[in-house]
C-alpha cells in the first residue's frame, strides 16, 4: 500500500483544507476533530508521509516517534486534560479495515472532556 498524497490530513497538512489547530511544531500537527465523538475530541499526526501505527513504527526515526508522543503530551497539557490538570484521557489510534481507519494518514484520537466510556463498544 502507498501513500495517497490526496488524503485528507495530507491536505491539512499543505493548508488547502483549513483545521482548528490546537498544537504544531516541525514534527507534529494537532488539530479538533470535525466530528467531535466526545466532548473533547482532537487529532494528532506526525508530519511525515505514514499510513499507519505500522507504517509509523517501522520506518520513522526515533525522533519522529518521540515528538510525537511528546506532541501528545504537549497537546494534553496545552487541554487541560493530564491526570494532574484534569480528569484524564484516553488515546487511540485505529489501524486498517478492521481497525476502522478512515483517513490513511496516521493519527491518534484524543478523547476527554467526559467519561469515555467502554474500551471497546
Ligand atoms: P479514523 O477513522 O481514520 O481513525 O479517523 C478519522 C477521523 O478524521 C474521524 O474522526 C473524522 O471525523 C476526522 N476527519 C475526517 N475529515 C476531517 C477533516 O476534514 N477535518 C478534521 N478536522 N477531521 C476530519
Amino acid at each position: 500500500m502507498t501513500y495517497d498524497k490526496n488524503n485528507i490530513f495530507a491536505k491539512i497538512l499543505r493548508g488547502e483544507i483549513p483545521c482548528k489547530k490546537i498544537y504544531e511544531n516541525d514534527y507534529v500537527l494537532s488539530f479538533y476533530d470535525i466530528k467531535p465523538k466526545k466532548k473533547i475530541h482532537a487529532l494528532i499526526i506526525p508530519k511525515g508521509e505514514y499510513i499507519d501505527f505500522d507504517d509509523f513504527t517501522s520506518k520513522a526515526s526515533t525522533n519522529e516517534i518521540n515528538e510525537l508522543f511528546k506532541g501528545i503530551n504537549v497537546v494534553a497539557q496545552r487541554l487541560k486534560i493530564t491526570n494532574n490538570l484534569g480528569n484524564g484521557y484516553r488515546i487511540l489510534t485505529n489501524i486498517g479495515k478492521d481497525g476502522g481507519q478512515e483517513v490513511p494518514h496516521f493519527h491518534f484520537h484524543i478523547f476527554a472532556g467526559e467519561i469515555i466510556g467502554k474500551m471497546v463498544v
